[in-house]
């Protein structure tokens, strides 16, 4: 990989190697990537691509990482880390955002803006990016809500845009695919009242802390919702509420979360995961689906 490192170093392509995964990732496991890479903007992200394909690197793209179980191996990838994707301009109604940004951070801007339609989205700890791959939501608020239009970097390193209805989203879910990398997208919102966006981020805020553990680390909901039941009262109804493998437990303050109590490693996790699928297939007949995706 070191003609990879040489390439970020002459392209002036930020870039860390043997980076320790848990560092980066808000479960706090993992195991090493030998190379992750820092593009600053959406050419950087191309040429890097072609240059992965000419040497036939395989490679994945993150964001801030609160929606992945990295594997405690050696990652067999280079990693792309969105962070420096950070171009944030308001237009009119609409934010411009680059994918790196934290949701967060947007959804700050949107109320300093007087820009309403984010609110809801308020504390998921997801970038831009992220969010728009997962269609990221809560509170019966969506990023398809509010997805203007989406620029991507395709697995050929050429750059695209999709609008509206292309995105194709769906419950956790988006048109793009796994070699895809999301640069920027444009939000839609609309002018609302400073006074009550920033009173309904804080009631959210308030009800994410009363009923997540946000002490421990985690990936937030493990299993998607399966139709018809919730899967956080399905494990509940288990009784597995505060059932641990090694440093890894069902949430007791929230069962649809497996969070780190230290030392956890991703198979702690995995094996955690197939005990509760086991459980709840047994008791109820329904297969619940992983949320978070496996690296
Ligand atoms: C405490 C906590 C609470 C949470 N609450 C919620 C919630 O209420 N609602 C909700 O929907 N989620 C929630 N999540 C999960 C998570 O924050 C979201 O799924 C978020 O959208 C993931 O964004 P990310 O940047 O961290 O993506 P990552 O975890 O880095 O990646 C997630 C997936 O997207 C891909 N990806 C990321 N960025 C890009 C990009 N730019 N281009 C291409 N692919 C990319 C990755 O390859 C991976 O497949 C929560 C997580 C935590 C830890």
């Amino acid at each position: 990989m070191t003609d990879a490192v040489s390439f970020c170093a002459n392209n002036s392509i930020p870039y860390k190697t043997n980076l320790k995964t848990k560092t980066i990732s808000t479960f706090r496991i993992g195991g090493t990537a030998p190379l992750v890479v820092y593009p600053k903007d959406t050419e950087q992200v191309s040429v890097l691509i072609k240059f992965f394909n000419e040497n036939e690197y395989r490679y994945k793209t993150v964001g801030n990482c609160s929606n992945i179980l990295f594997s405690d191996e050696i990652l067999d990838c280079i990693l792309i880390k969105t962070d420096g994707l950070s171009l944030l301009k308001v237009e009119n109604n609409n934010i411009v955002s680059g994918a790196g940004n934290i949701l967060s951070k947007v959804a700050s801007t949107a109320m300093k803006n007087h820009l309403s339609g984010m609110e809801k989205l308020f504390g998921i700890p997801g970038s831009v990016g992220g969010a728009v791959i997962m269609n990221a939501g809560a509170y019966g608020a969506e990023m398809s809500q509010i997805v203007e239009q989406t620029e991507y970097v395709d697995s050929e390193g050429n750059t695209h845009i999709v609008r509206g209805e292309e995105h194709c989203f769906g419950y956790r879910k988006s048109c793009f695919t796994e070699t895809d990398v999301v640069t920027k997208t444009t939000l839609k919102l609309n002018p609302g009242t400073y006074r009550d966006i920033r009173e309904e981020m804080n009631a959210v805020k308030n009800k994410r802390v009363t009923t997540q553990p946000l002490d421990l680390p985690s990936a937030g909901s493990v299993f998607k919702r399966p139709e018809g039941h919730f899967a956080g009262k399905l494990i509940e109804d288990c009784g597995l509420k505060g059932i641990s493998v090694g440093g890894a437990q069902v949430s007791t303050k929230h069962a649809g979360f497996i969070v780190n109590t230290g030392n956890a490693t991703a198979s702690d996790v995995k094996e955690l995961i197939h005990l509760i699928q086991s459980e709840v297939f047994e008791k109820f007949g329904v297969m619940l689906e992983t949320e978070i995706r496996i690296i």
